[in-house]
């Protein structure tokens, strides 16, 4: 949100050929680019051609992606590309790293529950532990064959009917990606916010004492409120600020919250008296993964820790 009012106010100090902010529609959220002065048409093009490329790599929901080739032949081994390899590793080291609480593994239990889809629903008990007997993201099997000049990269699911699902992970990966080509291109500055998932990249201005500043969005927000909105503010030089929450995508039944972040060990959406995770460092992929992991866990788990993500922070607030 702060970084939106920054955006806007910048808006005025803008060449004639520059756009101080590109919005698209992509991994099914708002997703906007502020290269602020650096912010030519084409970089922005390059830009949502590469967001675009990753959710076409990546989407369950669209059977030509990746994904769903990996998910379409569970049980076999499957050819993939350099990217998808190394992001479903990343994603299962994370799962190991995590006890479980990521799991990039959940396919069957997230299209059981349906929930942000019009079949949403509170499944069986039964189903339920029909679906759970098949999120063991161990069974992800990785391989790499042949030399430098000829690899080749293999995904398979040793159990056929796991599917996975890695929109815990994905919006951090592509804005870690989208700060990979700013760099190449040696822009100097922007703000990343692929539907919240905030990547502020470079020196906000020449005085380096100034700081970019993101606002956490407050879960228990008054719609008519506009001072209720930010729930805390962050401060930082550089870097990623995620926020996993069960406000984002839910539906109400018999008077109870069912949300998107599920619990492999009950099959459930996760209960641990929280209502948000944020996550604040360097890379947004982890950012991304360990909000998720966060939030399913408790705020007693150590995760930050136990991958030795040196000066993360991360921001637990409490249900009421
Ligand atoms: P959002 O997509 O709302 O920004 P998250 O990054 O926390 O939020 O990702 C939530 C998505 O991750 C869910 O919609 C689902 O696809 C997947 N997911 C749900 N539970 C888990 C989990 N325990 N581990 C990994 N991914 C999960
Ligand atoms: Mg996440």
């Amino acid at each position: 949100m702060i970084a939106l009012i920054l955006s806007c106010l910048l808006f005025f100090s803008c060449g004639q050929n520059q756009m101080p902010v590109q919005t698209e529609y992509v991994f099914g959220t708002v997703c906007s680019i502020n290269l602020f002065d650096e912010g030519t048409q084409g970089l922005y093009e390059e830009c949502f051609s590469l967001l675009n490329f990753i959710d076409d790599t990546f989407n369950v929901n669209e059977d030509f992606s990746e994904i769903s080739k990996i998910n379409q032949n569970a049980g076999s081994k499957v050819q993939v590309s350099k990217m998808t390899f190394e992001l479903v590793g990343l994603a299962k080291m994370i799962f190991e790293k995590t006890d479980g609480a990521f799991n990039p593994a959940l396919g069957t239990l997230i299209n059981l529950w349906g929930i942000g889809k019009e079949n949403q629903n509170v499944p069986s008990q039964q189903k339920i532990d029909e679906a759970i007997k098949h999120c063991d993201a161990s069974l992800i099997e990785l391989e790499k064959t042949g030399d430098d000049k000829n690899e080749k990269f293999f995904v398979c699911l040793k159990d056929e009917k796991m599917q996975l699902d890695l929109g815990g992970i994905v919006k951090g990966f592509a804005a870690d990606e989208i700060v990979k080509l700013l760099k190449s291109k040696n822009v100097k500055k922007g703000i990343i916010d692929l539907g919240g998932n905030i990547y502020v990249y470079g020196q906000k201005s020449d005085d380096k004492n100034s700081k970019w500043k993101v606002g956490i969005k407050n879960p228990f927000a008054n719609s008519s409120d506009p001072n209720s909105q930010v729930f805390k503010t962050i401060e930082l030089d550089f870097g990623s600020v995620v926020t996993s929450g069960n406000y984002e995508r839910f539906f109400i039944k018999d008077g109870e919250r069912y949300h998107h972040l599920l619990d492999a060990k009950t099959g459930r959406p996760a209960q641990t008296g929280l209502a948000s995770v944020t996550v604040v460092y360097e890379q947004s992929v982890l950012c991304d993964a360990l909000a998720t992991a966060y939030f399913v866990a408790g705020k007693n788990a150590n995760f930050v820790e136990r991958l030795r993500l040196q000066g993360a922070q991360v921001i637990f607030v409490e249900e009421k």
